[in-house]
């Protein structure tokens, strides 16, 4: 059912008008992002570039909700962020959002499978859905198998792969990646890319943030920052990254692939 108030379809999925960001530190005034204007469509995949300190990750957090800009206006699937309820926000980020962090941010003492269930928990869906839909989170980036392995008992790419699981089993439509092969090794880093470019593939909007061009080029936008201004935006036809996978050596050391 349409909220009242809501704009139809025709929105962007993401709309942000003259975002500013501003860090006090002591006496300082750090700016972060100095009037960004960036709109995004459903069913993109779009990766946010720059040099480190160029205001990446500011921008993500405030894309996510999970921080709000000092000026300006966003607009999240025609929501108008600045007008919600810490509790609203809450709720629209658990629905429209999946997020995968650089490293990984699971919990240590806790399978694969109940590091996936865990926003499901959050959301008071019960035990036994919850598990049929971890499961089936898991399946979808490869995991099968792994279900009861502990994060210390995966590799690196198994544990990102298990962070996109948990980023997509609350069915949100977008999903943000702030650097997610940033711990990874190169081959493993095109596995990564190719599941997510398989989302995009299925409808889901990925937005990127990375500073190594050879990830970029797997989107097909890339918006570079500068000095927390957007100063390119540029639409590309994306590589594969299944098609990198498949040319690339196989790993030195393949975890688990050898008898
Ligand atoms: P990037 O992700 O591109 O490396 P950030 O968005 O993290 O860049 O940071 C942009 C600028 O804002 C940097 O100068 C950084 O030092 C500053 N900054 C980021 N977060 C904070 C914070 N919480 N407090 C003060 N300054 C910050
Ligand atoms: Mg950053």
């Amino acid at each position: 059912m349409r909220e009242p108030g809501r704009p139809k379809g025709e929105a962007f999925l993401v709309e942000m008008r003259g975002i500013e960001r501003t860090y006090t530190m002591g006496d300082n005034l750090v700016r972060a992002l100095c009037g960004v204007d960036l709109t995004i469509e459903r069913g993109s995949s779009v990766a946010i570039m720059g040099t480190s300190g160029s205001g990446k990750s500011t921008m993500m957090n405030i894309m996510g909700c999970l921080d709000q800009p000092t000026k300006g206006s966003y607009r999240l699937d025609g929501r108008d962020v600045a007008r919600l309820s810490r509790a609203q926000l809450a709720d629209v980020r658990g629905r429209m959002i999946g997020f995968v962090f650089q490293s990984f941010n699971l919990l240590s003492r806790t399978t694969a499978l109940e590091n996936v269930e865990m926003p499901l928990l959050y959301q008071g869906v019960p035990a036994r859905e919850r598990r049929r839909r971890a499961e089936r989170a898991l399946e979808q980036v490869g995991l099968v198998g792994r279900e009861d392995h502990h994060p210390n008992q995966l590799s690196g790419g198994q544990q990102q792969r298990v962070a996109i699981a948990r980023a997509l089993v609350g069915e949100a439509p977008i999903i943000m990646a702030d650097e997610p092969t940033g711990n990874l090794d190169t081959r493993t880093s095109y596995e990564v890319m190719a599941i997510l470019q398989g989302l995009v593939g299925r409808g889901k909007t990925v937005i990127l943030v990375t500073h190594e061009a050879d990830i970029a080029a797997y989107a097909s936008r890339v918006v570079t920052l500068r000095d927390g201004l957007i100063i390119d935006d540029r639409r590309q036809a994306p590589i594969s990254a299944q098609a990198a996978l498949a040319a690339a050596p196989a790993a030195h050391a393949s975890a688990g692939a050898s008898p």
